[in-house]
């Protein structure tokens, strides 16, 4: 049987526990947490996948993203019908607004690169036909995604942690690996050590965002602090389209009628209460209905953005260690994508 542990149960490390436990093969699987709930940078992210409009055009970057969007549907079907418990999510869609003619060009010019996607392109009169909530003078046109979605970052988390224990994966809550032990050698690990107990294995795969460099020296991590807003607004109009709006790097997330999530800062070194204000100040200038919502919670966490290597960071670093971190702004997006590529790197 093999033994395979995996560090770091926010959305990257459940994801990929949760593929490798539905490979048909006598596997004993372990996800080692710290913490007791969902914390670290999963706990903060506001889950919109920019997939199929991002300005990837073609690579590594863009090949992970539409392998997560290929994989999403697919995985919250599995998801639900496993834990019995739907997961919020938002499928109408993400419309970018633009406010130069020089960006929309650039939209078009994705175009030709999605041929096997849908993106449209709206003017204005469109834009305020789809989305009339949005009115600024400044925006020159949009471009509508129905491919790429929004989904709630922690539920989609506690329901791949149930998941797994559903399939009998070790799942250790409250668990921190202080140490991985390395053969005399130092070509493979011998396993961890937790609780100040050694625990053989025969595979890592190191998940543990921000906690990664605490583990191994192949890769350093720069926690990049994000803030971000729930607003209520009492007298919604209902609506039959509710996308995710995104203009000037600020989403604006429907949740449910008069709920939204609008974010997020970007922020290097301490937060910034002027920097999240920013942010609300944006969002009221595409959605002025916005001004008169009142602000019902704020929160912020640290995105893991790797430190001279590009993002995310999927590397075997030795013959049985495999890293996984290092998804900065889009590990909601890419996990699924590295859930399978971590797979297929253990079982080539
Ligand atoms: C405000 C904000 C908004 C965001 N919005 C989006 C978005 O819209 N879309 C998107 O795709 N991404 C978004 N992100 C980024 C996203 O949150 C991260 O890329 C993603 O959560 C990284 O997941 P992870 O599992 O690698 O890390 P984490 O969620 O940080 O999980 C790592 C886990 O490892 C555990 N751990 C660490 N060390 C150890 C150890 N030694 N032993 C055991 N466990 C350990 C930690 O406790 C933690 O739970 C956002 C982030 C922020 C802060």
């Amino acid at each position: 049987m093999l033994r395979i542990g995996i560090v770091g149960g926010g959305v990257v490390g459940a994801t990929i526990a949760y593929e490798l436990s539905a490979i048909n093969k006598d596997l004993n699987i372990t996800l080692y947490e710290t913490n007791q709930a969902i914390e670290g940078a999963t706990w903060a992210a506001l889950g919109v996948l920019v997939g199929i409009s991002s300005q990837k055009k073609s690579g590594r970057a863009w090949q992970l993203r539409q392998e997560s969007i290929l994989r999403y549907p697919s995985l919250l079907n599995e998801l639900e019908s496993i834990t019995g418990s739907p997961i919020p999510h938002n499928c109408q869609g993400l419309v970018h607004l633009c406010f130069t003619n020089e960006a929309l060009a650039k939209w078009q010019d994705l175009k030709k690169y999605r041929e096997n996607w849908t993106l449209e392109i709206w003017n204005v009169p469109e834009l305020s036909q789809r989305c009339p909530e949005i009115v600024n003078k400044d925006i020159v046109g949009a471009i509508y995604s129905p491919s790429d979605w929004q989904i709630n970052p922690i539920e989609l988390t506690q329901a791949l942690w149930k998941a797994l224990t559903i399939k009998g994966v070790d799942l250790r809550l409250g668990q921190k690996v202080s140490q991985v032990i390395m053969s005399q050698d130092a070509q493979s690990c011998r396993g961890v050590m937790v609780n100040n107990e050694f625990e053989a294995l025969d595979y890592i795969v190191i998940a543990a965002g921000i906690g990664s460099p605490k583990l191994t020296n192949k890769v350093q991590i720069e926690p990049v602090i994000g803030q971000a807003l729930h607003l209520r607004l009492q007298k919604d109009k209902h609506k039959d389209f509710y996308p995710v709006i995104t203009g000037k790097d600020v989403h604006i997330i429907p949740q449910s009628l008069g709920e939204y999530w609008v974010g997020a800062t970007v922020e290097f070194g301490q937060s910034d209460p002027q920097a999240l204000q920013s942010v609300l100040d944006c969002a009221i200038a595409f959605c002025p209905t916005l001004s008169q919502a009142s602000i019902v919670g704020s929160w912020q966490g640290e995105r893991p953005r790797p430190v001279e290597m590009s993002a995310p960071v999927i590397e075997q670093v030795a013959t049985n260690i495999i890293l996984a971190t290092g998804h900065y702004r889009n590990g909601v997006l890419l996990a699924p994508a590295t859930a399978l590529k971590v797979k297929n790197m253990i079982f080539k």
